[in-house]
């Protein structure tokens, strides 16, 4: 079976990638499998902060590797924290803590204007010189509510609401979260594409 490496040490993340990848032919691996060091990353977006990601782990593995890069865009905050999601806080923030800031920066903001989304932008890299690298992103719009909801998912999960479902992502099943967020609209994508590449 192919080997593919998955680019990220987030546990939240893998845990989707495994739930979403469950019928996927090719056979995925954490990096920290292969002891991948952590990469700095120093892009300006998703999309640059995936391919250094992507890169880092195929240099060490030799083995073809996925990427996910990924944060949700508040509008009343001009964006912010975007591609700084996950250090919203700091450098070793943790999720609570980027959530308590994100609340604090929205306290005075209406709901109306809390309005916000994911995205997630996938990267799929072949190998170490690649010039074509494989590129997919997903987006989900919600709104920030200022007090949690939820146990399930992960970051701001319990803080984002998704209108159409009329709860927060962290209320949703994790089966219902991986049909619409970012994340599995991009990882359903690749999954298309390599079933295409590989297996036809
Ligand atoms: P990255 O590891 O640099 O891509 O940072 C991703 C960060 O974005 C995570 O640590 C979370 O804070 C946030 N994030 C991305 N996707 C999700 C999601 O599906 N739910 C909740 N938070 C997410």
């Amino acid at each position: 079976m192919k080997k593919i490496i998955i680019a990220s040490g987030n546990k939240g993340k893998l845990r989707e990638f495994n739930q979403i990848l469950q019928k996927f032919a090719f056979e995925v691996i954490p990096q920290n499998q292969y002891q991948v060091p952590d990469v700095e990353e120093t892009g300006l977006s998703f999309v640059e902060n995936a391919l250094i990601k992507a890169r880092n782990a195929v240099q060490h593995t030799d083995l073809p590797a996925m990427s996910d890069d990924s944060g949700i865009e508040v509008d009343a905050l001009n964006g912010s924290p975007g591609i700084y999601s996950a250090r919203f806080a700091g450098e070793n923030a943790t999720d609570d803590d980027n959530n308590k800031l994100l609340i604090e920066k929205l306290a005075n903001i209406t709901e109306e204007e809390r309005t916000a989304r994911y995205h997630c932008v996938i990267v799929y890299m072949h190998h170490a010189n690649d010039p074509m690298p494989l590129i997919f992103q997903g987006s989900w719009e919600g709104k920030i509510l200022l007090k949690p909801r939820g146990e399930n998912g992960f970051g701001y999960d319990p803080f984002f609401y998704v209108p159409t479902h009329n709860c927060t992502a962290a209320e949703l099943l994790p089966k219902v979260k991986n049909q619409l967020s970012h994340r599995g609209q991009a990882l359903r994508a690749l999954q298309i594409r390599l079933q295409q590449d590989y297996l036809n």
